[in-house]
């Protein structure tokens, strides 16, 4: 989309324990890529995409901040939480401990993030244990159900999808929904 003016600018973060695919969600957003092994060190941290949301008839510049080298501060910055309309909150759906972390995440969110901030839990790594990828090496078990994890998505308030930042599974997804529910309530004057 090249050339193309957008008619809103939204920021969005993206939060979550350490190797959920917090990276790897932002590189397959905005370069169609997956890194089996990057850098811990040279995390991405930020990253921008024009997207299109046709039911509103808008096209929406997203500027995505990752989170890199901070999970062990947990300090993170106010400026890091200022003006942000959008949050992913990414737990690994192999990763039980990530997904109880979460609520501790959600909590740092709620504390230091706009009240009106919109917040999709994003379930991430689903290619481990897709059907397809029995018997394969890298299949791992699943700790996390998506029925678990929609009902306390639903409890929170929060959006909710499974995605794979490996095959790019409901990675664009992710951010359209956010950023559709983000317009909407800009059109409400929430
Ligand atoms: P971050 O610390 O949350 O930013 O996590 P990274 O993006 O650095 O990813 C941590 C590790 O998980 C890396 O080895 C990635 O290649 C891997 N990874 C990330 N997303 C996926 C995914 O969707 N599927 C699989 N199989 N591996 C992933």
């Amino acid at each position: 989309m090249a050339g193309i003016t957008w008619h809103y600018v939204l920021k969005f973060i993206i939060t979550g324990d350490a190797a959920v695919g917090k990276s790897s969600l932002l590189v397959r957003l905005t370069d169609q890529r997956f890194l089996a092994n990057p850098d811990p060190t040279l995390g991405v941290e930020f990253g921008s995409k024009l997207i299109e949301i046709p039911e509103e008839g808008k096209i929406v510049k997203l500027q995505c901040w990752d989170t890199a080298g901070t999970e062990s501060f947990r300090s993170i910055t106010r400026s890091y939480y200022r003006g942000a309309a959008g949050c992913l909150l990414v737990y690994d759906v192999t990763s039980r401990a990530s997904f109880t972390n979460a609520r501790s995440w959600l909590a740092d969110v709620r504390e230091h993030a706009d009240p009106h901030l919109t917040c999709i839990l994003v379930g991430n790594k689903v290619d481990l244990c897709d059907e397809s990828a029995e018997g394969a090496l890298v299949h791992k078990r699943r700790e996390v159900a998506t029925e678990e994890a929609e009902q306390w998505a639903k409890e929170e308030g929060l959006l909710f999808v499974e995605a794979s930042a490996k095959s790019g599974r409901n990675v664009d997804l992710a951010f359209e929904e956010a950023s559709r529910n983000i317009l909407d309530k800009i059109r409400r004057g929430v």
